[in-house]
């Protein structure tokens, strides 16, 4: 009888890894964020990324970030957290958690909250000091969601597709 393997990866890598995974699905040129929702057992809910809602073509809608508001994404954009709640047709995510590369913005801390997602593991934190941030974290303490940062192990994976 031989001994398990002992360099398998983490749940937290793991997870974290196909959120970052999902992101790569992202045709925004400057920002590629990526979720993964799991329930409280360890299973693999839901995924998402930032991009257009169904319909809206990646190559007639704006990626741009300056210009006229209806000539920049950030009207028509919708965030990887967002997208996974959404992507998710099983029931409720009561309890479960998200794992996302990058802090929730207000928009998604509202939705995370009122879909029962109880705690976000996030990979950075770029943006603390803006007001989407700020009010993101407001929300989520006043909602008991927990979130804490991801600690990388530094492990990197290399997957051949
Ligand atoms: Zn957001």
């Amino acid at each position: 009888m031989s001994g398990k393997r002992k360099d398998y990866i983490t749940w937290d890598e793991y997870f974290m890894a196909v959120a970052r995974l999902a992101g790569l699905r992202s045709k925004d040129p400057n920002s590629q964020v990526g979720s993964c929702i799991v329930s409280t057992d360890n299973k693999i809910l839901s995924m998402g990324y930032n991009g257009f809602p169904l319909g809206c073509s990646d190559d007639e809608y704006p990626w741009d970030r300056e210009g006229e508001p209806l000539d920049t994404k950030y009207v028509y954009v919708t965030h990887s957290e967002l997208n996974a709640i959404l992507n998710y047709r099983g029931g409720n995510l009561e309890g479960a958690k998200i794992y996302v590369s990058l802090f929730p913005c207000n928009e998604c801390a509202k939705a995370i909250i009122q879909s029962g997602i109880k705690e976000i593991i996030y990979g950075e934190d770029k943006y603390p000091d803006t007001p989407a941030v700020i009010a993101s974290k407001r929300m989520l303490d006043s909602a008991g969601v927990v979130y804490r940062k991801y600690d990388s192990s530094g492990r990197k994976i290399e997957l051949e597709i």
